[in-house]
């Protein structure tokens, strides 16, 4: 991984006065370039021939600068390129899976800190995480032990497609059985799957913003944490699967992601919730030097109103879009309109201000 050292190095190279922020032309990037424009920076995106239109179609959220490349997967040097033009990069949910591992090596600086990026790719590191935290999470067990309700996960299988329920050793062998004929995993994925016990209750992702630079609000580490929005996944096809069952149809439920609904929470949840967010900052600051800027925790809230963790999401997550003028908690926090675009934006620029970029970045 390239030293934290040399980043630091590179912004301070930068002309403050041309700072400019910059994404991969996907996932969130429409919100990052909209509240990076509301905060005055320079915007670029990098991005392919074919997805030009989207972002000439709405002016406002279209960066100022493209820098073409062929394909994300080639996107390396690209993103490279921007250690030579006063460039932060925000990372986000297309990141990892475009350019990977290669991440650990880029000249350019990332916006927050690019080791989470790792702790959150890999399962056992992330429940580390979570139950250093102090977070209720799902047991997990072998395919010998399963006895009831359990959802298999597949390694790299993120997003909830493919993912098999079972309920008993035999009912594993079958199910795995069937998706190994079928091509869709190898064996040696059967042989790393998480297989988590399933949870029963309703989702809710809480969306978090952590600020080492500021004393504001809910204290936490050196700075604060915000608890910006909450949405809930659609998830295709077992969000409306009782229609189907209603029809006689009898299918296997898959979680793949097709969109998200915004959810305001009953109020006397809110202190768990931004207890989550707390303690996750807290915990991560042991482990791996904090946290800055946004991020996610996937929630199952139970009848008894306890709150289990399944998942950490250590970036901005797509589930923000839906709040591009801000959300039904924003105006408790900001007097303008804060997107966690935005809030990306305004962080960066408080950091320049205050001389403190290298606290925000790596
Ligand atoms: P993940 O890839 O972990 O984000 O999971 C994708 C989706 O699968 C989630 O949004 C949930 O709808 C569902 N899911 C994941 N883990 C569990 C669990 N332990 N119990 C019930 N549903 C789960």
């Amino acid at each position: 991984m390239i030293p934290k050292k040399k980043i630091d190095e590179t912004v301070a190279g930068y002309d403050k006065r041309k700072l400019a922020i910059a994404t991969l032309c996907s996932h969130s990037a429409l919100q990052i370039f909209h509240g990076a424009k509301q905060e005055g920076f320079k915007t670029i995106g990098i991005i392919t021939k074919q997805k030009l239109a989207m972002y000439d179609a709405f002016p406002l959220a279209k960066p100022d600068e493209f820098i073409f490349v062929s394909d994300y997967h080639e996107a390396a040097d690209a993103l490279d390129s921007l250690a030579d033009k006063n460039a932060i990069f925000i990372p986000h949910g297309s990141l990892i899976e475009y350019v990977g591992k290669q991440i650990e090596n880029l000249r350019a600086p990332i916006f927050g800190n690019r080791r989470v990026l790792f702790w959150e790719a890999n399962r056992q590191k992330m429940f580390q995480w979570m139950k250093k935290a102090g977070l209720n999470v799902p047991g997990s067990t072998i395919p010998e032990k399963i006895k009831g309700p359990h959802i298999v996960k597949f390694p790299g299988a993120k997003g909830g497609r493919g993912y098999l329920i079972v309920s008993s050793p035999k009912e594993f062998k079958e199910k795995t059985n069937n998706v190994i004929k079928a091509g869709l995993v190898t064996k040696q994925d059967v042989e790393n799957a998480l297989i988590q016990e399933y949870l029963t209750g309703v989702r809710f992702y809480p969306h978090y913003f952590y600020s080492p630079l500021t004393k504001y609000g809910l204290r936490v580490g050196e700075g604060h944490v915000e608890m910006l929005s909450i949405d809930r996944r659609i998830e295709t096809n077992v969000e409306e699967i009782y229609r189907s069952h209603a029809a006689g149809i009898k299918t296997e439920p898959s979680f793949a992601v097709a969109g998200n609904m915004p959810v305001i929470l009953r109020e006397s949840l809110l202190v768990d919730v931004l207890d989550m967010g707390k303690r996750i900052v807290e915990a991560s600051i042991d482990l791996f030097g904090g946290i800055p800027g946004p991020f996610c925790i996937e929630t199952i809230c139970d009848e008894d109103f306890k709150f289990s963790a399944f998942e950490i999401s250590a970036r901005i997550v797509a589930g923000t879009n839906l709040y591009p003028n801000g959300s039904p908690y924003t105006p408790y926090l900001f007097k303008e309109e804060m997107s966690t675009g935005r809030r990306i934006a305004r962080e960066i620029k408080t950091a320049m201000l205050m001389g403190k970029l290298d606290k925000v970045v790596y």
